[in-house]
């Protein structure tokens, strides 16, 4: 998808902080930190939201949140615990339209979200 920034970050066309990357996933920092650790996990297979994944993308959902558990060890948020956040449709505020898992550790989350 040439208009999806994720998309182009994939393709190395966008700058960002990529702290991990494998041949189906990438993990990167969010330009609009939330946290002192607020980290995005994404396919990099092109997917909308999660509401529009197929059958055939459930082995690349199971394989993000691998991909989450390695980066926070890499992070040193694994023990003291950290939030995921995944925005799906407009209400929910989703203004990226790539799949993403918002990582969010480093100061203690407060309940409920806004
Ligand atoms: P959401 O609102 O759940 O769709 O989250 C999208 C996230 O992407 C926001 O937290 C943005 O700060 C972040 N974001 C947008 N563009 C970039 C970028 N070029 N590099 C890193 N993070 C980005």
């Amino acid at each position: 998808m040439d208009d999806c920034i994720f998309c182009n970050i994939v393709k190395k066309e966008a700058d960002c902080d990529i702290v991990y990357e494998d041949p189906d996933s990438m993990a990167f920092t969010d330009i609009n930190k939330q946290a002192p650790v607020h980290i995005l996990v994404i396919p990099k297979k092109h997917m909308r939201s999660l509401a529009e994944i197929k059958d055939a993308d459930l082995p690349i959902i199971g394989h993000l949140f691998d991909v989450v558990n390695k980066v926070a060890q890499q992070q040193g948020i694994s023990k003291k615990g950290y939030r995921l956040v995944i925005n799906c449709g407009i209400e929910s505020g989703q203004s990226v339209w790539h799949l993403h898992i918002h990582m969010l550790g480093g100061r203690r989350m407060t309940w409920p979200p806004g």
